[in-house]
């Protein structure tokens, strides 16, 4: 690698894709200014928003409460934090500490809220009846379904208009392989930086670092000095997301750029099914009431699947 910058600093960061050599500043200033262009073409805020941003206190959404606090606080937007503790022993603790820590350094203001006061079970509960009832569902899937609908429930409750989470390219490269495989038609075409339509009892969700590998992600948080979450989930190993990303990095690596491939291919097919995302019906859910694109919803489907109860909605 050279031992320069082009400004003339030391180098910092190698960017294997491009063949660049970056000094600490200008890396971080390339990671804001991706967040940003993405943020800007794609429309994702206005100067009126209240944003709620999903900050686990992993470093994905460090560095999207970092980047909105730098750039959205200057066109006035309000921003605004929410850490979910799934219930994890062991694994969370750590999570929610750095995420306070987080919200007190760039004077954010803070919610925790939990699955066991919302819904009445802990994941690793839930996990544990699923178990029992010999239910296949792994626990990422459980967490996915919860955590969206509380995530949802907590924006309208909160007032926010739009709700920003860090997803990153490998997360978004990954997603567009299990929909594939999934042979899951729709949530191709739903998937992008933001919603293509706005539909009522949704607030729409937004990923300003879409287009930023993971990689260059945790090399910005340390960067800028931030402690770095360093458990993995028990559940994580099981996913089948895990086994992609265990693919895509090796693909990636004798291949680079096919993380940034697919997502632009995710991004045309997301166009060419616009109209069928747009003319789909947002419906009732049968048993909660909740806005759902199905008859009942995931979450309800969820609980009756393990035959519980949650325990009444608090949101409502
Ligand atoms: S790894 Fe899976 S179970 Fe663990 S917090 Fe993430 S989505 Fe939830
Ligand atoms: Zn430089
Ligand atoms: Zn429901």
């Amino acid at each position: 690698m050279p031992a320069e910058c082009r400004c003339g600093r030391s180098s910092f960061y190698f960017r294997r894709q491009s063949g660049e050599a970056l000094c600490k500043r200008c890396f971080t200033k390339s990671i804001e200014r991706a967040a940003f262009k993405t943020i800007k073409k794609e429309g994702l805020f206005t100067p009126n928003d209240r944003i709620m941003i999903a900050l686990s206190g992993g470093k994905d959404s460090i560095a999207l409460a970092h980047i909105l606090s730098k750039i959205e606080k200057r066109y006035g937007a309000e921003l605004f934090a929410v850490t979910i503790d799934e219930g994890v022993r062991g694994y969370r603790e750590e999570g929610i500490r750095i995420a306070k820590e987080v919200a007190t350094r760039l004077e954010l203001e803070h919610y925790t809220f939990t699955f066991k006061e919302t819904y009445g079970y802990t994941l690793e509960e839930i996990c544990e009846i699923a178990k029992s009832k010999g239910v296949q569902l792994l626990g990422c899937s459980f967490c996915g379904i919860l955590r969206r609908r509380l995530l949802n429930d907590l924006a309208l409750k909160l007032g926010a208009t739009k709700v920003a989470t860090g997803h990153n390219l490998d997360d978004e490269s990954q997603t567009f392989l299990i929909n594939l495989f999934r042979g899951d038609v729709d949530r191709i075409g739903r998937a992008g930086a933001r919603p293509l339509v706005t539909r009522e009892g949704f607030i729409p969700r937004v990923k300003p670092l879409r287009y930023i590998p993971e990689k260059e992600i945790a090399v910005y948080v340390y960067a800028k000095g931030y402690d770095l979450y360093q458990r993995e989930c028990p559940y994580v190993r099981a996913s089948l997301r895990d086994e992609i990303r265990d693919l895509l990095n090796r693909l990636e690596a004798d291949h680079p750029g096919t993380k940034h491939s697919i997502v632009n291919v995710s991004d045309s097919l997301s166009e060419l099914l616009e109209e069928k995302i747009i003319s789909s019906k947002v419906e009732r859910c049968f048993l909660c009431g909740s806005p759902s694109s199905r008859k009942i919803c995931r979450t309800c489907e969820v609980f009756s699947l393990l035959g519980i109860r949650r325990s009444s909605d608090r949101m409502n």
